[in-house]
């Protein structure tokens, strides 16, 4: 029996990433307020927010902070955009910090919403700094198979799941697809993660071959893959993966939407995995998710040719009317001076060993295939057979059951098929990671 709210939203919305048919008697969950780590419904039931809302509330749900700065903003100037030669105080501020922040050299920052809006820029900026340099061909981006990038016509291409494109009439064209590194998956039989590594670094030499070098202008990756099930690539695939990058002259994008800002121990994700990538997309704990803001961080030698590219046509033809928005920029700057000032990182690199401790205890269980992650965000794949890593018939929809059962546990996980995220707030505290497992356990035990 759905309640006047639930009622009220299935008539009215339509929710992403849910089946639209089933969802009609189920109804939503109708979620009120937070409170650090804590959300409740509008019944009052208090849930502990597993996976940060969508892997971005690192600093939980009521930073006071977050919002004393974005009532000051909004006061003094509650908009201005970038376009022509306006410009703001926040913005700038903002820009500034991502740039002795980044792990490489970055020459200029571009603010959108997004993190689909990023790599739509990426997308746009590869394929501009080619055509900048008289090379027309080099168009083709190879993102990976298990990969998530967003869902907007290009970040959706570059997305290598299959909901995404199905019937979308996706992926366009000068997208490709290379293996996913998730060895428990695709490793060969009695295949070491060491060669599994070197076969896919292989393969990507393959296929830019195949293709032609002159064709292939960039590779993009998220350090550890998150929407796709939290795939953790081997220890030494990066470093394969760079080599082969380089000899081709093909530009690495790092997509450091989920990883970015200290979910993997690191301030990125890429200093954690070793990779050295020459392009970052931003976004979800750029605000701590308090406002919709993402930056792609450029290198100076694409930004030479954009400004060749004005030059020649007289305008940068790109940019959202919320590009710089500045009550985003200033909630950015005070996120990420709160990230600082309470070594919000370190906090979460120290909560990470509690966090495995439980990961660690639950390999044995019964239903748990495989667990992996890094610092505070894990995958548990739930098989039929742990011998065999046999898969449940999607059917059954166990990974599902498990969800909602948590949720009757008082806690929120995300189910991607049958494997299930756990991505806190950077904030959680030892005693509620420990409830959180307490929880988790519980809906576990009740989900054979
Ligand atoms: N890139 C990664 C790695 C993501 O995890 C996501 C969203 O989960 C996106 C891009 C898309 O971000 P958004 O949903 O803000 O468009």
């Amino acid at each position: 029996m759905l309640t006047n709210l639930q009622t009220r939203d299935v008539e009215t919305l339509v929710h992403p990433y849910t089946n639209l048919d089933t969802f009609r008697s189920t109804g939503p969950l109708v979620l009120e307020s937070g409170k650090g780590v804590w959300v409740y419904d509008s019944d009052g039931k208090a849930y502990i927010e597993g996976m940060a809302g969508l892997w971005c509330t690192a600093l939980g749900y009521d930073n006071e902070e977050i919002v004393e700065t974005a009532r000051i903003q909004m006061s003094k100037m509650p908009y201005t955009h970038l376009f022509g030669a306006k410009s703001n105080d926040p913005a700038i501020e903002l820009a500034e910090k991502l740039k002795e922040m980044a792990p490489m050299p970055v020459s200029k920052v571009f603010f959108g919403l997004s993190g689909s809006d990023a790599n739509d820029t990426q997308v746009k900026l590869v394929w501009y700094y080619n055509n900048a340099l008289g090379r027309p061909k080099k168009k083709k981006i190879i993102a990976r198979l298990k990969g998530y990038h967003g869902v907007t016509v290009a970040s959706a291409s570059l997305t290598g799941l299959p909901n995404n494109h199905i019937d979308f009439d996706l992926p366009i064209a000068n997208i490709l697809h290379t293996s996913c590194p998730h060895h428990y998956r695709f490793g060969l039989e009695g295949e070491s993660e060491e060669d599994f590594a070197t076969r896919l670094a292989n393969e990507l030499e393959e296929l830019i071959l195949r293709e032609g070098p002159d064709t292939v202008a960039a590779y993009i990756a998220e350090p550890v893959g998150g929407a796709g099930g939290v795939i953790v690539p081997p220890a030494t695939y990066y470093e394969k993966i760079q080599a082969v990058l380089k000899r081709h002259d093909v530009l690495f994008i790092a997509d450091e939407v989920i990883c970015g800002f200290g979910r993997l121990g690191t301030p990125f994700g890429s200093t954690a995995m070793g990779m050295t990538p020459d392009t970052m997309s931003l976004a979800k704990a750029i605000t701590s998710a308090y406002f919709p803001l993402s930056a792609v961080l450029i290198p100076e030698a694409i930004h030479q040719a954009m400004i060749d590219e004005s030059r020649k046509i007289g305008v940068f033809g790109h940019g959202y009317t919320y590009s710089g928005h500045p009550v985003g920029a200033a909630i950015g700057v005070k996120t990420l001076e709160i990230y600082e000032r309470d070594d919000v990182f370190g906090h979460a690199a120290r909560m990470s060993p509690r966090f495995w401790k439980h990961l660690d205890a639950l390999r044995d269980h019964p239903l748990v295939g495989e667990v992996r992650g890094k610092g505070l965000v894990a995958g548990l794949e739930l098989v039929a057979d742990k011998a065999t890593k046999r898969a449940f018939e999607p059917r059954r929809g166990v990974g599902a059951k498990a969800m909602a059962l948590a949720q009757e546990e008082g806690l929120i996980l995300r189910a991607m098929g049958d494997t299930l995220a756990l991505c806190p707030p950077l904030i959680i505290k030892e005693a509620e990671i420990d409830d959180l497992f307490d929880r988790f356990g519980r809906a576990l035990n009740r989900a054979e």
